[in-house]
């Protein structure tokens, strides 16, 4: 038997989104469930999902912020969905690192560091198994490593 494997996008708050045929996950109303779109980056496009899911019988989820990070693809999808077309699911808000702006901004800020660019750069050096970063205030950070065997 030959079915594609397709993804689902599940949240005990809601079903945001399923992949369509063509393999790209979409947001869904079909599922009865809304999102919507908060803290986005303009950099990036990242943003943090809003849940309104109005189908349930037991407790309505209106306009419930999920713990998620997306983001959006840059193109449609071929298959013509006129829903948003996710990228990618990067994380979870809680992986976000963030440090002091390293520009001369007048006001103190903090920048967001997301989980791929730190994973991306911690695991680009040779002979590391995995790692933990924890931040422990703005301008400290705890960063535990575990070499490869060998
Ligand atoms: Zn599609």
């Amino acid at each position: 038997m030959r079915a594609p494997v397709g993804q689902i996008y599940q949240a005990t708050e809601g079903f945001p989104g399923a992949s369509c045929r063509l393999g790209t996950i979409h947001t869904s109303t079909r599922t009865g469930c809304s999102l919507s779109v908060t803290s986005s980056t303009p950099e990036s496009g990242r943003f943090v999902p809003i849940v309104t899911d109005l189908w349930r019988t037991s407790q309505a989820i209106i306009r419930y912020r999920l713990d998620d990070i997306l983001i959006p693809s840059p193109k449609p999808c071929g298959c013509g969905s006129a829903m948003l077309a996710i990228d990618r699911i990067e994380g979870r808000v809680d992986d976000v690192v963030l440090l002091p702006r390293s520009d001369l901004a007048k006001e103190p800020a903090l920048q967001p560091l997301y989980a791929d660019v730190v994973k991306s750069a911690i695991l680009a050096v040779p002979g590391l198994h995995d790692f933990r970063l924890v931040q422990l205030t703005p301008t400290q950070a705890a960063l535990s490593i575990d070499p490869a065997p060998g």
